[in-house]
């Protein structure tokens, strides 16, 4: 079986989705077979990897209902290596539709069993919130990355997460790890960002991945351009901090 990792925050905007995308995009690049997930009703990440989202005729939503097949719903993408489950709007409708469902938390844990050892990484990009999504995204999960943005408050919330993951653990999926901690969105130039860093690092001491991800235009770009950053712009300062980042995780992911 692969390894299951998700991507998750409760908080927005604080690069989920950028490194859902750009860290399955590098592993990719690096010969490992890889699927995303989109778990968020907004898209970002199907529309990030360039698939339009009016053109879907399937998505993860009809998985949850039952009303597909996995190999019918997953999409190679226009990359060597990278496919993913897309989602659509839709998908709002699952929090609601789960609610009375038997074992309504393993839902996507069971689908994704399927899959077997087709794929080295299933990447998946959690939705802002922390319910039943989420919650299907924590209980699949052998572990989990967890992106903070370098700004004010970014501690914020993390209290919540964690206490939301040591219920997970003591009654869903007791062997749930952290893989880590990943500092986004940092401005070196600002007295505030190397502050939170300090902060997030104190707070989290090894867990905290040595790679930082800059604040840096081509990562907020190039999903307009349907391109993880690495495919629209290599050199960019965006795309080798993703490269330097999926390099950490590979010689770490077995030991943590
Ligand atoms: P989340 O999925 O947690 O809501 P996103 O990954 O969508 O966060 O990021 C929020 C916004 O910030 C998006 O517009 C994204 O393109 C942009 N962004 C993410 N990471 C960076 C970065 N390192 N530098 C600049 N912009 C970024
Ligand atoms: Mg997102």
């Amino acid at each position: 079986m692969g390894k299951i990792i998700t991507i998750a925050n409760q908080k927005g905007g604080v690069g989920k989705t950028t490194t859902a995308l750009n860290l399955g995009a590098c592993l990719s690049i690096e010969g490992k077979k890889v699927l995303l997930v989109d778990s968020d009703p907004q898209g970002n990440l199907t529309t990030g990897v360039g698939i339009l989202r009016d053109e879907l005729s399937l998505s993860l939503y009809d998985l949850y209902m039952n009303s597909s097949s996995l190999e019918t719903a997953k999409v190679q993408t226009a990359y060597e290596n990278l496919w993913i489950i897309p989602s659509t709007i839709d998908l709002v409708g699952v929090e609601v539709e789960l609610v009375h469902r038997e074992n309504r938390e393993f839902v996507l844990k069971k689908m994704l069993s399927q899959f077997g050892s087709d794929f080295d990484f299933i990447i998946i990009d959690a939705p802002p919130s922390l319910g039943l999504l989420t919650l299907n995204c924590l209980v699949c999960a052998d572990s989990l990355i967890i992106p903070v943005q370098c700004e004010y408050y970014a501690l914020e919330g993390l209290g919540l997460l964690m206490k939301t993951v040591e219920l997970v653990r003591a009654k869903l999926n007791p062997a749930l790890k952290i893989e880590g901690i990943l500092l986004t969105m940092f401005d070196g130039r600002n007295t505030l960002s190397k502050q939170v860093a300090e902060e997030v690092r104190k707070f989290f001491g090894k867990k905290v991945y040595n790679t930082v991800i800059p604040r840096n235009v081509t990562l907020a770009e190039a999903p307009s351009h349907g391109k993880p950053a690495v495919f629209y712009d290599m050199r960019s300062k965006g795309s080798q901090s993703y490269l330097s980042f999926a390099m950490e995780f590979l010689s770490e992911e077995s030991t943590r």
